[in-house]
């Protein structure tokens, strides 16, 4: 998929003010061109795992209806870990939609991230290229 820089920053943005915990949000568009971020409150506030908070999930998806967008993808992060879907990911993926994960580590005083996009279908991860484009 396709994504738009600024798109992207806010993401990461996100991802990085949410840490140490899991951040996650939906992000929407059209054919395989992300345009749009929804950020949504990860209800666990955890370092493993996350449930977005399903009124903030209403709400990014009348938004997208009402402007002509798909969800094209979920994000979330994973903070001291790898950019790649865990087993809860892989079991809890029903959407046929990108999954983009940020991969958080500490780096001295800074965070250093790595964002890979997987499409996971019948239990198998394959990963798509994620294309930033200004
Ligand atoms: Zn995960």
């Amino acid at each position: 998929m396709k994504i738009k820089k600024q798109v992207f920053d806010e993401m990461i943005q996100h991802c990085k003010s949410c840490f140490p915990y899991e951040a996650c949000g939906i992000i929407g568009g059209k054919n395989d061109m992300a345009t749009e971020i929804y950020k949504i409150k990860n209800t666990e506030a955890s370092s493993v795992s996350y449930f977005m908070e399903p009124e903030e999930q209403l709400k990014a998806m009348k938004d997208m209806k009402s402007k002509g967008l798909d969800m094209i993808a979920i994000f979330h992060s994973h903070p001291f870990g790898s950019a790649y879907p865990s087993s809860k990911d892989i079991e809890l993926s029903f959407y046929d939609v990108y999954h983009v994960i940020i991969a958080l580590n500490p780096y001295g005083d800074n965070l250093i991230f790595e964002a890979k996009c997987f499409k996971i279908k019948d239990g198998k991860v394959y990963e798509e290229e994620l294309i930033i484009e200004q």
